[in-house]
């Protein structure tokens, strides 16, 4: 989300990476961008390989790695990195994610779940003060909420398995951005402004984002070298430099003891986190999540996500519901449908598989998808929330709905999509949860800390079977929903966003505008949004139509921007089509290898 404005480091930059990856600087790469040309641009289409970001500066890192031999695991790992630097209040090496991967070799798709651990002294009732729940704005900022990190682990274990650069090489593009600095945006100081506030109180947090006593002016060259250095300590040390050693103890301290200075009116409580929680870190692979829609295979992230189930789940409702074909009004009333039908069953049944017994098979199983459509009248919404299903593999006729609760979460995060030349495809979400993280840079080492742990429930919201309580050594449920479609085993379709649970209802409406609507993938991305997560209300962008839907029951409320999504389409021939957000979070950047 940087500005378009050239910086003048920027052909040493390119140098730089070229020279630390040994691969020689391709001529064309050399010229920099014109001053006040923009290279941010939300639609590209070539070949030869593709990333879409947020944020321009990590797209063309991300770019440089495809150019010069590196492969989409690599281009990813170098464009999530870079986003650590530019994007620092929505991921980094303080946070988490869902790596999900489409090997062209051998035609499978392998998940890595980067997902934040609570410590193993946190009890169910962590959140919980004199039998009530802690304010939530204190949560969030506090080192209570600090679960490890999951993403330096993350980029490690894609690299070793299917990477063709090793950390040192993948990270050195975002080092240099980070060293030499990039231009500040109006989004940048925004978010800045939006955690001004809370940065204020912690002087590490304060030194790093409000270096004048404000957030920097739109235009500024911002510079992190402390984690330009934190970068180089992976670099050449490894990640167990992060998870043992110096920076892990930094870490620890400063989740047991906030920084946090004496003056400050913020209640800001400590953390569980030990050093052994950092040492037994773990990003284990696990089996995507699959769903066939319309004839094609829909893989996703599985627990403790619940992306790929919710996902999933809805377009099998979508799929088994009876009539059709519908007409657009009728496709995105199934779309709120089928969404809060499948929210439903994701707050009732999904949580981290080690200690929660998911029923996944049966929450995407046809049947189940039936008994859960047979609820969808075409001719008026249900009433929310929704009960969630049984799946218990026993499905009935139709019974009508009854009422649940309502469930709700909060927003950040960003997504990365990539492709080389070789057919490999990445989709990979990656968060510190609230923008901003805990709001507690580590002092001296130029990262936020995740306050992941405020994704648990903080008391019982199922009647006594909630999923998603707090455990020692458990992972939040999460909703995010990096998605690959294949096509006759082949690459369609790669697709995320941010956006906390709204990420799965924007990645399920960009599919049914792609699939279902016929848009094509830039108006599929671009389309006003709606979202239905089993609330009375329907949240909807403005330029979202919504009368039809009214006259069928649907209430409406407002929400002026839901998601920020990227994509790449597969199209016949070779060809690649990038698509970033063309406005949300003020535009993203879409690139190919070879354009035309
Ligand atoms: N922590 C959220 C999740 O994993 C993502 C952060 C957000 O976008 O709000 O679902």
């Amino acid at each position: 989300m940087r500005s378009t404005r050239q910086i003048g480091s920027r052909v040493a930059l390119v140098a730089a990476v070229a020279l630390a990856l040994g691969m020689g600087v391709a001529p064309a790469s050399a010229h920099p961008p014109r001053p006040g040309h923009s290279e941010k641009v939300p639609v590209a289409t070539g070949y030869g390989g593709a990333v879409t970001t947020v944020d321009a500066d990590a797209t063309r890192v991300g770019l440089d790695v495809l150019r010069r031999g590196g492969n989409a695991v690599d281009a990813a790992v170098a464009a999530a990195a870079t986003l650590g630097v530019t994007e620092p209040f929505s991921a980094g090496i303080g946070g988490g994610g869902f790596f999900v991967y489409y090997d062209a070799a051998t035609g499978q798709v392998h998940t890595i779940d980067g997902r934040e651990t609570a410590p193993m002294t946190m009890q169910s009732d962590a959140f919980v003060e004199d039998g009530v729940p802690i304010p939530f704005a204190e949560a969030v900022t506090s080192g209570l909420s600090v679960g490890v990190p999951g993403t330096p682990r993350t980029w490690a274990t894609a690299l070793d398995r299917w990477g063709s650069l090793d950390l040192r090489q993948a990270l050195r593009g975002a080092t240099e951005v980070a060293r030499r600095g990039f231009v500040v945006d109006q989004t940048f100081v925004d978010q800045t402004t939006a955690n001004a506030a809370r940065f204020a109180a912690f002087r590490s947090s304060a030194d790093l984002f409000l270096r004048h006593g404000a957030p920097p002016a739109v235009g500024s060259v911002f510079r992190n070298r402390d984690l330009a250095e934190t970068y180089d300590v992976l670099a050449y040390r490894g990640v167990y430099a992060f998870y043992t050693g110096r920076l892990a103890r930094e870490i620890v301290r400063t989740a047991q003891r906030p920084p946090v200075s004496r003056r400050s009116p913020l209640v800001v409580r400590p953390g569980l986190l030990e050093l052994s929680d950092l040492a037994s870190y773990e990003a284990p692979l696990r089996a995507p999540t699959l769903v066939s829609y319309r004839g094609f295979d829909v893989y996703g992230m599985a627990p403790p996500s619940s992306g790929g189930s919710t996902v999933g789940e809805a377009l099998n409702i979508l799929e088994a519901r009876p009539g059709g074909p519908f007409d657009a009004t009728q496709t995105l009333h199934g779309y709120l449908e089928a969404s809060a039908l499948a929210f439903a069953d994701r707050n009732r049944y999904v949580g981290d598989p080690s200690f929660v017994d998911v029923p996944l098979e049966q929450l995407l199983s046809d049947g189940f998808a039936a008994e859960r459509a047979c609820l969808i009248d075409p001719a008026v919404a249900l009433v929310k929330p929704v009960a969630p299903g049984a799946p218990d593999g026993d499905y009935a006729a139709c019974e009508p709905a009854t009422v649940g609760t309502e469930v709700s979460d909060g927003q950040s995060t960003t997504h990365l999509t990539t492709a080389d030349r070789w057919g490999n495809v990445v989709a990979y979400t990656l968060t510190i949860e609230s923008l901003g993280g805990n709001g507690i840079v580590v002092p001296g080492r130029g990262f936020l800390l995740n306050n992941e742990l405020t994704d648990f429930n903080f008391t019982e919201t199922q009647g006594g079977s909630d999923p998603n309580l707090p455990g020692p050594g458990k992972r939040p449920r999460s909703s995010m929903a990096p998605t690959i479609v294949l096509a006759d085993g082949k690459p369609y379709l790669a697709l995320g966003s941010p956006g906390g649970s709204t990420i799965i209802t924007t990645v399920l409406q960009i599919l049914v505008n792609r699939l279902d609507l016929g848009m094509d993938l830039p108006a599929a991305v671009a389309a006003p949004r709606a979202t239905q997560r089993n609330t009375a209300a329907v949240q909807a962008e403005p330029g979202f139509d919504r009368t039809a839907l009214q006259a069928l029951g649907h209430v409406f409320t407002d929400n002026p921007e839901i998601g920020a999504a990227t994509a790449i389409e597969f199209l016949p021939g070779g060809a690649l089509l990038a698509v970033a957000e063309p406005a949300r979070r003020g535009g993203g950047s879409a690139a190919v290898v070879h354009g035309g």
